[in-house]
């Protein structure tokens, strides 16, 4: 695996850089191998690469492009326990998380490849109008880490099919699976359709300010998303932005705590807690607190923290550097703050960017572990007594990703999850997505839609044709 050399792709080309990087398995923090780091002039190339397959793929009859995606999905399968591996090297998750993504990366490709956009059309006194969807061009595509693969994916695969080209830009902490799937997708897709360039945030604000990228479909951290907004103003570039939570879940009196708790922990900590929708409050009634806490506390025991490429391991370590040391300075601040940890609260010693399992005992609700997106597996546990006061603490936040209602009493439920902020709320279950169901933040959580037509055209303009037969 380590032999590969990743280079970019451009216009069709594999091509290398003369500037690299190491890729680190954040397990060992031992290097992988090297990635290319993009210039400004590869960008160039992509970009004009793009934009000059752009008349021929969006003239394609949908059907042909809808292949295409498909055959996209069929490459990753036949190689999907390399990307597994891969993915578990890069990004240091478990192979069972790993399985999961490139799961659904090629489930996306597949299922995206079934979507169009028909025109509507519609006949009137003074004639007929037509309103079709046209595709926007030149695509600038900017990924995170925590699910490289998999978020690439719910970009290339709607761009595409509603005909546009793509210079995607995946993050410097994860770049491998990505420039993978660039490489292999060049045999199915015509030169310059999907051009793939690692690099530094950098090459992101270039992307950003681009005069020939029609669109930037960005998903990262709230505080990037407001450079990208700023600097895509320089030809009003369409955006989607799909940015950080501070998720709430809400336990109602009703719940059986030890029926509940496995559910409860894997919302806070798939992925260690890197995951933008993961629970990163968990409000408890005080009726059931002491008892649901303990409950989580002897679950988080049977949970084997470690590299994910041994056996039995279900969580891995923080993916980088950058992330560790903030949620140990938020631990920290933790403790300072005088409040308690029921579990963890300290990094692991030795190689890794390793953090237990950590739950912070009722903490104020100003206090930095209930304010701050944590991104990584720290959870408070918060009291509540009265449903009126727990919803109005759930919404006082800026983020409005998704949120979560636990309980017996659907009504209740369904009642608290009309009132909440948020653009998904899971009542009883977390984490389902779908191809076909709308994605999106409310709040400062982002800006438009993935999946879903609602998604696939956000990758379009609508043009209205009015017409009558002449006299
Ligand atoms: P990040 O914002 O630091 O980086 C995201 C991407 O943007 C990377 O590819 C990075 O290189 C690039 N970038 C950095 N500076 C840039 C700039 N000025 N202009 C353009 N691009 C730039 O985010 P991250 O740390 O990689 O990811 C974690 C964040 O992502 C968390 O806040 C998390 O909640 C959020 N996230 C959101 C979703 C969602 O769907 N809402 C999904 C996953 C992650």
């Amino acid at each position: 695996m380590t032999d590969h050399v990743y280079a970019l792709s451009i216009n069709g080309k594999i091509v290398s850089s003369e500037r690299t990087a190491n890729a680190l398995n954040p397990a060992t923090e031992a290097v992988i191998c090297t990635f290319p780091l993009a210039s400004r002039q590869h960008l160039e190339d992509a970009v004009a690469g793009a934009k000059n397959a752009f008349p021929a793929w969006s003239a394609a009859p949908v059907q042909e492009r809808q292949a295409r995606v498909r055959e996209l999905g069929e490459l990753i399968e036949q190689q999907s326990d390399r990307f597994i591996k891969l993915l578990v090297t890069e990004q240091g998750k478990s192979r069972a998380a790993a399985e999961w993504e490139i799961s659904g990366a090629i489930h996306w490709l597949r299922e995206i490849a079934k979507q169009a956009l028909p025109e509507e059309v519609s006949e009137r006194a003074e004639g007929t109008v037509v309103t079709r969807h046209t595709a926007l061009g030149v695509i600038g595509a900017i990924t995170p880490w925590n699910f490289p693969l998999l978020l690439a994916i719910w970009k290339v695969a709607p761009a595409l099919v509603a005909g546009n080209t793509v210079v995607l830009k995946p993050s410097p902490y994860t770049p491998l699976c990505t420039l993978l799937f660039g490489e292999l997708a060049q045999a199915v897709l015509a030169p310059g359709v999907l051009n793939i360039l690692s690099g530094e945030n950098e090459l992101g604000e270039w992307m950003t300010q681009h005069q020939d990228i029609a669109k930037i479909s960005f998903t990262g951290s709230t505080a990037t998303g407001r450079r990208v907004m700023q600097s895509a103003s320089v030809n009003l570039k369409r955006l989607t932005l799909e940015l950080g939570g501070n998720d709430p879940a809400i336990v109602l009196p009703d719940v059986d705590p030890k029926a509940v708790a496995k559910d409860l922990f894997w919302a806070a900590f798939a992925n260690s807690g890197q995951f933008c929708v993961a629970c990163k409050r968990l409000y408890i009634h005080e009726s059931i607190y002491d008892e649901l806490a303990a409950e989580l506390v002897a679950y988080a025991k049977t949970v084997k923290l470690g590299s994910g490429l041994e056996a039995g391991v279900e969580l891995g370590p923080l993916q980088n550097k950058m992330q560790f040391d903030k949620v140990c300075q938020l631990l920290e601040e933790t403790r300072k703050e005088g409040f308690a940890f029921l579990a963890g609260g300290q990094p692991l010693p030795g190689t890794g960017y390793f953090i237990p399992v950590t739950f912070v005992d009722n903490p104020a609700d100003d206090s930095k572990s209930v304010v701050e997106e944590a991104f990584g597996p720290v959870l408070p546990l918060l009291k509540y007594r009265d449903i009126e006061d727990v919803i109005r603490r759930a919404n006082d936040t800026c983020y409005g990703l998704a949120a979560s209602v636990w309980g017996k009493d659907i009504e209740l439920a369904q009642s608290i999850a009309r009132r909440l902020e948020v653009g998904t709320v899971w009542i009883n279950q977390i984490h389902t997505f779908s191809p076909d169901v709308p994605f999106g933040g409310h709040k400062q959580s982002g800006l438009g839609i993935e999946n879903s037509l609602h998604g696939l055209a956000e990758y379009t303009n609508l043009q209205t044709t009015f017409f009558k037969a002449m006299p």
